[in-house]
């Protein structure tokens, strides 16, 4: 660690913290990050010349692992016709149309350059279309680090234990209502205030570690927005193109009326979109009064790596042999816990999982509260030692890649077994 541990040094007297996103920093793990050299496939390489597993990709967004020879042969084809336009380019055209393809509840969509665009244009959207002011969102979903968001946040923010963020006006967090994950009936309640422009929600949460919404929840949520005249938002950032190519909304049966993507879309370059109904997306500039903008949008090279990226992805069997994939690992990971009468359990869905510190079911944000923390450290510190690298907080999701292979599984789960013998069966 002599190289990352100088580099680290180095970056705390020029970037706060040492790092440009919070989580990088390692501090709910107690430990320094170490800097990445290289990255390939399933595997990152770092400053001193260790390597490991890498269960994060990005966030997600590396699907078909690092440094996929596809995406970099598109990219630098690309390259040599200009890098960035701001104007019109064929690419944004075709990304656009596959989209629409993919989701069908997508009618039209606007290219932005991150989640945090993507979600805080969405909302801006809705507040125009319904002439209504507020947002109800749910505890422990992260929407990105838009002010209208940052109200009892989950990832980011409760790395750090703290639910606010300094910063947010008070005018801001009145108009925004955070209500627990899965529980219907707060909603109903909250709803009778009449003025909520709409409900925003990750339809399987991946920022609270990985927590699926009840089925019945989300055509609740349908109903009650129908009724009151309310936008559905379907945040799919991290799960679009992740748990399954028409994310979660192809698995719930429930059709949102503007969906927000991100992660996967770019192919590892910054692209977020959001798109829905074409009644409530003709009213952005410049056809309608809502406005938003961006000089990066729809660069040709960042549409050329989504399209490239969405072309492999529709391969046919893609996804279902991602999907055994990840249910092989998740299947080994909880026969292991059973094995060991470990407090210990694991769910996936397509290339996303979550591995939890307790047997009991998980629901909502308080449920993951309630895990055992002192063990997810443990389990984290053992398994990165081992050259394992799973996010360095209990409050996220985890993704395996086109690019691992059934060994790096296997070895994963073998540490995972010398880990319950060697320490967790001696703390608990
Ligand atoms: C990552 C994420 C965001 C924010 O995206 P950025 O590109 O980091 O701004 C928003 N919503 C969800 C569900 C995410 O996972």
């Amino acid at each position: 660690m002599k190289n990352s541990t100088k580099l680290f040094r180095q970056a705390k007297k020029y970037i706060p913290g040492g790092v440009n996103s919070p989580v990088r920093a390692f501090s709910s793990v107690g430990k320094t990050p170490f800097f990445i050299k290289e990255a390939k496939g399933q595997y990152l390489t770092d400053e001193d010349n260790n390597k490991y597993i890498d269960f994060i990709g990005s966030w997600g967004a590396q699907i078909l692992g690092h440094s996929d020879k596809r995406i970099i042969k598109e990219v630098t084809r690309v390259i040599h016709s200009g890098i960035t336009y701001g104007a019109p380019c064929k690419n944004e055209v075709m990304l656009a149309k596959e989209i629409t393809k993919i989701y069908p509840s997508i009618e039209k969509v606007r290219m932005v350059n991150s989640g945090t665009e993507a979600t805080m244009s969405a909302i801006r959207l809705a507040r125009g279309f319904t002439k209504k002011d507020r947002v109800i969102k749910f505890n422990g979903c992260y929407h990105g680090h838009g002010d209208s968001f940052l109200i009892k946040a989950g990832s980011g923010a409760s790395t750090f234990g703290t639910p606010n963020s300094l910063g947010v006006t008070k005018a801001n967090a009145k108009d925004t209502i955070s209500l627990p994950y899965n529980d219907i009936k707060q909603v109903q309640k909250a709803i009778k205030s009449k003025n909520i422009a709409c409900i925003i929600i990750e339809p399987i949460a991946g920022n609270m570690n990985f927590i699926r919404a009840n089925k019945v929840f989300l055509k609740k949520l349908r109903i009650l927005c129908n009724q009151n005249n309310i936008i559905l938002i379907f945040d799919e950032v991290m799960t679009g193109f992740r748990v399954a190519k028409g994310g979660a909304q192809s698995l719930c049966g429930v059709k949102p009326d503007l969906t927000t993507l991100g992660k996967v879309l770019g192919g590892g370059l910054p692209v977020g979109a959001f798109g829905g109904r074409k009644d409530i997306m003709d009213n952005l500039a410049p056809l309608g009064g809502v406005y938003q903008a961006g000089t990066l949008s729809g660069n040709p090279l960042a549409m050329a790596a989504g399209l490239k990226t969405l072309e492999i992805i529709s391969k046919p069997k893609y996804f279902k042999e991602l999907s055994k994939k990840t249910e092989y690992f998740i299947s080994k990971i909880n026969e292991v816990a059973q094995k060991y009468q470990a407090d210990i359990s694991a769910d996936s869905q397509g290339g996303m999982f979550g591995i939890y510190f307790t047997k009991k079911e998980v629901t909502n944000y308080n449920d993951i509260l309630n895990t055992n923390e002192n063990n997810f450290i443990s389990f984290f510190q053992y398994m990165l030692k081992n050259g394992i690298f799973f996010a360095p907080s209990m409050f996220e999701a985890g993704f395996i890649s086109s690019s691992h292979t059934k060994k790096d599984i296997d070895y994963t789960v073998k540490i995972f077994e010398k880990w319950l013998k060697e320490i967790y069966l001696s703390i608990n």
